[in-house]
């Protein structure tokens, strides 16, 4: 026997135009057919809105980064349904799980991979700060060997706390100036880090 198929029989009368939230327009001065903004700012809102995430998942924070794209909490949501695993075309390295020091020198490789602007979050205690694991092996923070711009407390952080870490990120990179990756500032965070 064919298993029965099943359809909605009472669906519910919605207006797409109710259901889909629309990105604020940036600052600017809007008139008869035209727009102007800060370059600055049309380029964060697009970048903001795209982020490619590559998850670097070594233990049990990378399960609850599958609960967060799963559908209940829908990463994609934020323009962040695209996972990657080449470094050359994500921007954003998420980084959960204990990272041992064998495994530091990976994550930095992964990192430099990966072309700019690119930015880092450390998922939960362990990427953050070695969590737990305060012992000869581990490393405590990824931040000892890559810059972080977000760390998600927690251990595990639930999904909200992912999704509020996510939102923390889309600020910073919706605010960042186009400039910022050529300023002095820049150059010396990475040189910090033995980082051309
Ligand atoms: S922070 Fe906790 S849940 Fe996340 S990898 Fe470390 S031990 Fe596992």
């Amino acid at each position: 026997m064919s298993r029965p198929v099943r359809f909605n029989i009472h669906p519910t009368e919605s207006k797409i135009s109710e259901s889909i939230s629309m990105t604020e327009a940036p600052e600017g001065y809007a008139g008869e057919g035209f727009f102007s903004a800060r370059l600055s700012d049309v380029v964060g809102l697009a970048r903001k809105n795209s982020l490619w995430p590559l998850p670097f998942a070594t233990s049990c924070c990378g399960i609850e980064f599958m609960a967060t794209m799963a559908s209940h909490y829908d990463l994609g949501r934020f323009g962040a349904e695209r996972v990657g695993f080449s470094p050359r075309q994500c921007d954003l390295l998420m980084v959960m799980g204990t990272i041992s020091k064998k495994m530091g020198p990976v994550v930095r490789q992964v990192y430099l991979q990966m072309a700019e602007p690119r930015w880092v979050i450390a998922m939960g205690a362990c990427a953050s700060s070695g969590g737990i694991f305060d012992t000869y092996s581990v490393l405590q923070g990824i931040d000892q060997v890559i810059p972080v711009d977000v760390y998600i407390p927690g251990c595990p952080p639930r999904p909200e706390a992912v999704l509020d870490g996510f939102m923390k990120i889309q600020d910073l990179v919706g605010q960042e100036s186009i400039r910022r990756r050529n300023s002095e500032q820049y150059k010396a965070l990475m040189n910090s880090y033995g980082i051309e």
